[in-house]
């Protein structure tokens, strides 16, 4: 799969292209990624970007035209039409990263992990904010990291290439990493359990700390049931909404309810 970057900070997100885990999935080509400067499709001697917005009030507003240029740019590198006619089936989808977008999740990231999927033109806003009418012209989907405001996109952009990068086969050391991470179907969509490692005993601030003796017993069965009951029981404190969707999704155990109740949580999670 593709994604091509629209930015005018190509040199945020190149680093993060090359280190990590993740760096396999770019380096093998798994998830190509092109970054496209946007100032190398604006015109004029001062190659501007952005201009005062219409109505007043402050900041400055990404123009449309060095967007739709490159864009046009992208498209035409991929083998497509440089327009869209309206309405026509999406070939690539245009992401633009706006706090107004839909909400970074794993089923996001899932939808643009798809391996053989086409993947995406990305749009890294800053500033204000972009132009709406290449938002209406050109944006297909918005896509927000949270409900706060970055100084750009390009932060939000990294985040969509890891977690796709970190769900392609061969990816991860352990193939089946991904699938014990939270979020993950694979885990019925609730949050990860908590993990220890050596040593067994740690002399923290308060005092010696062990590991659950079970994770110690080499029992595989009784392992998978203490981790389970952990990450229900931390998905019901931390999580409830995803906890009520897994229940409602039909993915909760007899075992996970049972355990629910002597934890004192009711079924209206
Ligand atoms: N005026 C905008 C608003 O209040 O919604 C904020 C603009 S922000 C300073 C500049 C750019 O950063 C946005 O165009 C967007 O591309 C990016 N950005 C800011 N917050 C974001 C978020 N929560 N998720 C994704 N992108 C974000």
């Amino acid at each position: 799969m593709r994604f091509d970057v629209i930015t005018l900070f190509p040199e945020l997100i190149e680093p993060y292209l090359t280190v990590g885990v993740t760096r396999r999935a770019f380096a093998s080509g798994a998830v190509q990624v092109r970054l496209w400067p946007l100032r190398d499709f604006a015109e004029g001697p001062y190659r501007r970007v952005d201009d005062r917005p219409f109505g007043g009030g402050p900041g400055m507003v990404m123009l449309a035209e060095p967007l739709h240029r490159c864009w046009q740019a992208v498209r035409a590198d991929r083998g497509l039409a440089a327009c869209r006619v309206p309405g026509a089936p999406v070939d690539v989808p245009t992401v633009l990263f706006s706090p107004a977008g839909e909400r970074l999740s794993h089923t996001v990231v899932s939808r643009y992990a798809q391996p053989g999927g086409a993947g995406a033109i990305l749009v890294c806003g800053r500033y204000e904010g972009v132009d709406q009418r290449f938002i209406d012209a050109c944006v297909d989907e918005q896509i927000s990291l949270g409900d706060f405001v970055l100084s750009g996109g390009e932060i939000a952009a990294v985040a969509l290439l890891d977690a796709v990068a970190r769900l392609q086969p061969g990816v991860l050391g352990d193939q089946a990493s991904a699938e014990q991470d939270s979020f993950n179907p694979a885990l019925d969509g609730l949050l990860d359990c908590p993990h220890y490692t050596r040593p067994e005993v740690w002399e923290g601030p308060g005092g010696a700390m062990s590991v659950p003796s079970v994770l110690l017993s080499g029992h595989h069965a009784q392992i998978e049931a203490w981790r389970r009951a952990q990450r229900v029981q931390i998905t019901a404190q931390r999580r409830p909404d995803l906890l009520a969707q897994a229940r409602a999704q039909g993915r909760l155990r007899p075992s996970d309810e049972q355990l629910l109740r002597e934890l004192g949580y009711n079924r209206e999670l």
